[in-house]
């Protein structure tokens, strides 16, 4: 529950207080799951060149496209969603509106199949909606702004799913290796699988102390004694993504072929873990990202 509400806190970055106390209270009680709509089909990594476009109306908005891969789109309570209001502006010209369940002209496909991460689903969503006035999110033409403050908060969280996916894999792996004996001896009797099981330790700890660094400079933001905090943000996400992908890579050869079947749960972690290097921006992103911070 807690963990949804600070998602749901997250993704209304820039919104009214009237908007945040109405949905928050209800993500706090369990009522409103919320959804955060911003990749299209010819928009991922560049979500600026999104084509989903909303138009004045009287009295309000229409906003029409399509938006996919989001999580929870199909069955979400409330959708955070961004379109385009001033082509002429580029990213200065996107807008984020809050779309209730259930509006007409909302209407989701089937849920994806995907290869890991089966307990979440993620749908497209077809768009053809009328919003009244006061379903804009924040400021008119603010919305990319606070889409990247929503993902450098997210990518924190991206990081915390690696950071425990990691340690599962690593506990798993010391545990088989501990009990299986080969020729008579433990698994880790032998120098090199010390050296697997060292290896993974040192990537497990560099990425959580990246973790916490950037945790500790959104507490900071968020208590009105720190700055941005993207350049750690993208730091932890791109550190513990990569770690865990090659810490649950190595717990699975640990296991040998039974690390290949569906009896232990290493499969099940390499399979969920895969994702993390894609979504919340993949790390192609993460290092353009840094550079950019570096090179400034
Ligand atoms: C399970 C799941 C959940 C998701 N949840 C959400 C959600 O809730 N809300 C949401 O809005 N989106 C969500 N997404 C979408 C996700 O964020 C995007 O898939 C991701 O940002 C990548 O975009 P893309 O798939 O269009 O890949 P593309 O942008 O087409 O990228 C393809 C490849 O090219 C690389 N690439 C792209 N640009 C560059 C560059 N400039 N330099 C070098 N390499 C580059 C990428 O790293 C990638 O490897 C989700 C996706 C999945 C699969």
């Amino acid at each position: 529950m807690t963990a949804h509400y600070l998602a749901t806190d997250s993704i209304l970055i820039g919104g009214t207080q009237a908007q945040k106390e109405h949905w928050l209270s209800l993500a706090a009680t369990g009522e409103a799951l919320g959804a955060f709509a911003l990749t299209e089909p010819t928009a991922g990594s560049d979500p600026a060149d999104m084509k989903t476009r909303a138009r004045r109306v009287e009295g309000g908005w229409h906003v029409k496209g399509t938006k996919c891969f989001i999580s929870n789109g199909g069955v979400a309570d409330f959708i955070v969603l961004y379109a385009v209001t001033d082509p002429e502006k580029a990213h200065r010209g996107i807008s984020a509106f809050i779309l209730p369940k259930g509006t007409p002209g909302l209407e989701a496909g089937p849920a994806e199949k995907t290869m890991g991460l089966k307990g979440g689903h993620v749908f497209t969503l077809n768009i053809d909606v009328t919003l009244p006035e006061d379903a804009l999110l924040g400021e008119e033409g603010k919305g990319f702004r606070t889409a990247m403050q929503v993902l450098d908060n997210g990518r924190i969280e991206v990081a915390a799913q690696c950071l425990g996916l990691a340690e599962a894999a690593m506990k798993a792996a010391i545990a088989y290796a501990k009990d299986r004996v080969i020729g008579g001896e433990a698994l880790t009797d032998r120098q090199g699988i010390r050296w697997m099981i060292a290896d993974m330790g040192v990537a497990y700890r560099q990425a959580l102390l990246l973790g916490q660094d950037a945790a500790r400079q959104r507490d900071a933001a968020h208590n009105g004694t720190g700055g941005r905090f993207s350049l750690a943000s993208s730091m932890a996400k791109l550190a513990a993504s990569e770690a865990a992908g090659k810490i649950a890579d190595t717990a699975l050869q640990l296991h040998g072929g039974y690390g290949y079947t569906r009896d232990f749960p290493i499969e099940r972690i390499n399979r969920d873990l895969r994702i993390m290097r894609i979504y919340e921006g993949s790390s192609e992103i993460q290092r353009i990202i840094i550079s950019g911070n570096m090179l400034a």
